[in-house]
């Protein structure tokens, strides 16, 4: 298991005055009751993100609690087909769509009595939820979504519930949206204690790729996400068999399916007709499988075709790898083309990046030191905790 760390050990990488910053921010909300609503105990980096800051804003004195909301099957469907659209994606908004996702969110008020100092929902599954509380305090919806480009029909839906909330966070200026409710813009950030960030000594790296028989005789291209179109894992294979025709290489494609999205196993599946001896795909839920191969690749791409922010790709930046991401949303506030990874807009580009990798090692490094500071400097878990800090002593007591 993981230890739990209190802020104190974050010095270590963010710094003293950064520390005690926070812990000054933390002292006027001393026994603030907060409570942070998703859909998923595990899977997607709301998860992981929740996972360690509701148990760091407990260590700094304000009880923070998690919790998440149930529903069945038709449920989580219709949710799907909303985020997928809040991405872009066609729907077909039915009147049986919206009775299944109200009358579920309905049922999980009845159940959940809420009534703590500030309440943040995270996503569109739990965002009516705030229809059926006499409100008495603050309510903000974060956003975790890619809203580029949003389907009209479904945002115009969703804009009135949004619309009761006191404050919308979203990861990214460019996602800003026509609303009457303020937005405060802040990207998630990455937690170095984590499973999938903590430190790996050169062993436990083998023994976690000798644990899923994964070679390492030639080098390694992975790339770690959930099995979802919009990660575009089609394109990370056919890129990957442009470039082995170059340069020999191993393609590893780890992902784990959340329970509060079922479009993951069909993703999966579809993709199995592709394995092969040097072609790798495994569907487990391994944080420390995560932290070895972004560790060990010699090349990870995060090829997504929209993300919101992409955890993934800081994690591997913060281990020092070379990252090739898609270039959109959220990808693009980590990686600055050329400087710390490349950034690149179809499978051809990405060929040809990981060949030039696989040539050239030492650009690899390069890129790799400057991923590893970007992220002490900009996606580390102080930074958002902070911002989190910052966003509850606005609201007026
Ligand atoms: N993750 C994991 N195992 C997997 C795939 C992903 O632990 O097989 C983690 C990953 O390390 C990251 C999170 O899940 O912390 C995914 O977050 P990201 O923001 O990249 O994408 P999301 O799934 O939220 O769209």
């Amino acid at each position: 298991m993981n230890a739990i760390h209190g802020i104190r050990a974050y010095e270590r990488y963010a710094g003293k005055e950064t520390v005690r910053r926070i812990e000054a921010k933390a002292r006027p909300l001393q026994d603030m009751h907060i409570l942070h609503m998703n859909s998923t105990y595990y899977g997607g980096g709301v998860s992981q993100l929740l996972a360690s800051l509701t148990l760091l804003m407990n260590s700094l004195g304000i009880q923070t609690g998690w919790r998440v909301v149930h529903g069945p099957p038709d449920f989580f469907s219709v949710t799907k087909k909303f985020h997928n659209a809040l991405q872009g994606a066609k729907i077909n908004l039915t009147g049986r769509k919206k009775e299944i996702y109200e009358q579920v969110v309905h049922e999980n008020a009845i159940r959940n009595h809420l009534n703590h100092d500030v309440i943040f929902v995270h996503d569109p599954q739990p965002l009516p939820l705030i229809t059926h509380y006499r409100k008495k305090s603050p309510w903000v919806w974060r956003c975790h979504i890619d809203l580029t480009a949003p389907n009209p029909e479904v945002w115009n839906y969703l804009a009135p519930f949004i619309e009761r909330y006191d404050a919308v966070v979203l990861s990214c200026r460019e996602y800003r949206q026509n609303l009457a409710t303020p937005q405060v813009f802040f990207t998630p950030a990455i937690d170095p204690f984590s499973i999938v960030n903590r430190e790996l000594s050169e062993s436990a790296v083998d023994e976690r790729l000798a644990h899923y028989n994964i070679p390492s005789d030639l080098p390694l291209v992975v790339q770690v996400s959930r099995f979802d179109r919009w990660k575009d894992p089609e394109g990370v294979i056919r890129a990957f068999e442009k470039a082995r025709k170059k340069e020999e290489c191993t393609l590893v494609l780890v992902g784990n399916v959340a329970t509060d999205d079922p479009e993951g196993a069909e993703v999966y599946r579809s993709l199995l007709s592709h394995r092969g001896e040097r072609v790798i795909i495994l569907s487990v839920q391994d944080g420390a499988l995560v932290n070895a191969l972004q560790r060990r690749a010699a090349v990870v791409l995060q090829k997504s075709i929209r993300e919101g922010f992409g955890m993934t790709v800081s994690e591997a930046m913060w281990k020092g790898a070379a990252v090739i991401g898609g270039n959109v949303g959220g990808i693009r506030y980590q990686i600055q083309d050329g400087v710390n990874g490349f950034l690149v807009s179809s499978v051809d580009e990405a060929a040809e990046r990981i060949v030039q990798l696989l040539r050239d090692p030492d650009l690899g490094q390069r890129l790799g030191r400057a991923a590893h500071e970007t992220v002490r400097e900009r996606f580390l878990f102080t930074r958002t905790i902070e911002q989190y800090l910052d966003l509850i002593s606005s609201f007026e007591p």
